[in-house]
């Protein structure tokens, strides 16, 4: 349930509201940015009657959200929220690039794709150093001593680190070395981990599950959003179908969707999405069209011998040529949105 305060509505009205719903046993989150503030109630809303607050001063309109995901909802926060990485906005009606390595492998690999990233434009340099492989003989990454090389890497070039978390015991290393936590598929459901990454209020990366509904998603982020953290991107990373020649099937009406069910910026992974290099470039500029609000993209300065993801890793030239693309598509995109506004 949300509350809709008149645009006018005094912070004393607003209190009334607010001690009135705690005084109920449940939680406020508030929308400030919006022309009318909205009273977001957390917790189980059944037993509230709307009447109990119609008589309050200053209250508008009441609405029932009959999703479960309130505060990740649209109706909650009708304006787009922007995340802010140190300055890097993500959401903001920009296109933000994330590239890197599947895996850092050591500190020369993470240095040099460092330098290809950001030679394409990239302003966030991704690497995991925890791996969720689906082998447990496969490499598993360099864990702390690969969170020191990125983060050397990405200050040495000036950006910012996003890197996985795995598990609830390394929350404090990893958000030691890194800007955005990435929360992979493989614990999008995760519950005890989204909550605990949403208790540390930094932006968190969160990945589609392998076989998550759009719903499913949705209130995986609500897990983070209640922690009172807003910096939460969505990536669409594919999901598991019964096609085989393609790594996943990637679902590129999410990004309309999910724009449209809520308020938080998504962007795309055409690497795990397809799982084949040169489909990444395609379904690179595919999610430029589509209105992403960015990409994290695999690449590595010698793909062939890759400790991970190799096949849909670009390498230094195709990876610049696609970034040139899509800074052609960003352009268009900007005046596609022109033409809406007038
Ligand atoms: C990754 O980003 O390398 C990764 C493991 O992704 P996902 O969780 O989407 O499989
Ligand atoms: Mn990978």
């Amino acid at each position: 349930m949300i509350i809709i305060m008149k645009q006018d509505a005094t912070d004393e009205q607003i209190s009334q509201v607010v001690n009135r719903v705690k005084e109920e046993g449940l939680a406020v989150q508030m929308n400030r940015g919006n022309e009318q503030p909205i009273v977001g109630l957390v917790g189980d809303t059944r037993k509230i009657q709307d009447v109990a607050f119609q008589r309050y001063d200053g209250v508008e309109e009441i609405v029932r959200i009959t999703n479960t995901y309130k505060l990740t909802s649209r109706e909650f926060h009708p304006q787009d929220t922007v995340v802010d990485v140190n300055g890097v906005k993500i959401g903001d009606g920009s296109f933000v690039t994330m590239a890197g390595p599947c895996s850092i492998e050591g500190l020369d690999q993470i240095r040099e794709t460092a330098r290809m990233a950001k030679a394409g434009g990239a302003k966030i340099l991704r690497g995991g150093a925890f791996k969720p492989r689906t082998s447990p003989y496969a490499f598993q990454g360099l864990e702390e001593e690969g969170l020191k090389y990125i983060r050397q890497a990405a200050d040495e070039f000036d950006m910012q680190v996003i890197t996985e978390v795995m598990d609830e015991a390394h929350i404090d290393m990893v958000a030691h070395y890194s800007d955005i936590l990435q929360i992979g598929a493989r614990n999008m459901q995760n519950f005890r981990l989204l909550e605990a990454v949403g208790k540390t209020g930094m932006p968190i990366g969160l990945k589609r599950g392998i076989s998550g509904t759009i719903n499913e998603w949705l209130n995986a982020a609500e897990y983070i959003a209640v922690q009172n953290n807003n910096q939460i991107i969505f990536i669409e990373r594919g999901i598991r179908t019964y096609e085989t020649a393609t790594r996943n099937t990637f679902d590129l009406s999410a990004v309309p969707l999910i724009k449209k069910l809520s308020h938080f910026p998504i962007i795309v992974d055409p690497s795990h999405g397809t799982g084949v290099w040169d489909l990444v470039p395609p379904m690179a500029r595919a999610g430029v069209a589509a209105g992403a609000d960015g990409m994290i993209v695999e690449i590595h300065p010698d793909p062939v011998n890759a400790w991970s993801d190799g096949p849909q890793s670009l390498n230094e030239k195709t990876y610049l040529k696609m970034m040139d693309e899509v800074h052609i598509l960003e352009k268009a995109m900007k005046e596609i949105h022109e033409l809406k506004n007038l």
